[in-house]
């Protein structure tokens, strides 16, 4: 696990980008209903990855993406970091299948609620042109919510912390970068949390 840096030269570069660009409107407005809007807009942070097609692309494009969702803008991405694909579904980590992956996360200032968001960040993966063939599958683009605010949740297939983030060394890492201090409810640290992924090659 490494941080790669052909993406965006440095965080700031990235983050210039954005501020250059037109915010597209990549949802539906009917999306915003009163279901989606939550009360205040909340910091939320998203990993992001991808290791089929042009990943670098994929990423590129998801972070401007993100960035024009309805009341939401992007506030901090982390480097990216190339990783081996790694399963932690069964609470160990093992090697997967497939190429290696870019990964990234990044800060979201939002007010849409946590299950909008999901919604959201499905749809952008669909336009992607991710598909699920089978568990595991190499993907053109990943988004997943780590967490949102200090939210423990879990409801109609979303949980929030995201429930394998504190195993994973290819989120907590560039997490700790973008949020030293950061917490993940429930759980501790992140920090505490990626010295128990110290396994995990950095
Ligand atoms: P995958 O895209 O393969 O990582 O998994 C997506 C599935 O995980 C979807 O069915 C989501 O409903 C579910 N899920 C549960 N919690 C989360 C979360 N915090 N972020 C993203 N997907 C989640």
């Amino acid at each position: 696990l490494f941080p790669y840096t052909t993406l965006f030269r440095s965080c700031r570069e990235a983050m210039k980008s954005l501020k250059r660009r037109p915010r597209p409107a990549l949802l539906a407005p009917h999306l915003i209903t009163e279901r989606a809007v939550g009360r205040d807009p909340v910091t939320a942070y998203v990993a992001l990855g991808a290791n089929l097609g042009d990943a670098a692309a994929a990423l590129r494009w998801a972070l401007q993406a993100l960035d024009g969702l309805p009341l939401s803008r992007v506030l901090r991405v982390s480097s990216l970091y190339k990783t081996a694909p790694l399963d932690t579904d069964s609470g160990v980590e093992v090697a997967a299948p497939g190429s290696d992956y870019l990964n990234a996360v990044l800060a979201l200032e939002t007010g849409l609620s946590a299950p909008a968001l999901l919604d959201a960040l499905q749809a952008l993966e669909l336009q992607a042109g991710r598909q699920r063939p089978y568990r595991n599958a190499p993907r053109t683009l990943d988004l997943d919510v780590l967490l949102y605010d200090d939210l423990r949740y879990h409801e109609h297939g979303l949980t929030i912390p995201h429930p394998q983030m504190h195993l994973r060394a290819f989120v907590l890492r560039p997490l700790l970068e973008i949020a030293p201090d950061c917490v993940i409810p429930g759980t501790g640290t992140v920090k505490e949390a990626l010295q128990g992924c110290r396994q995990q090659e950095l």
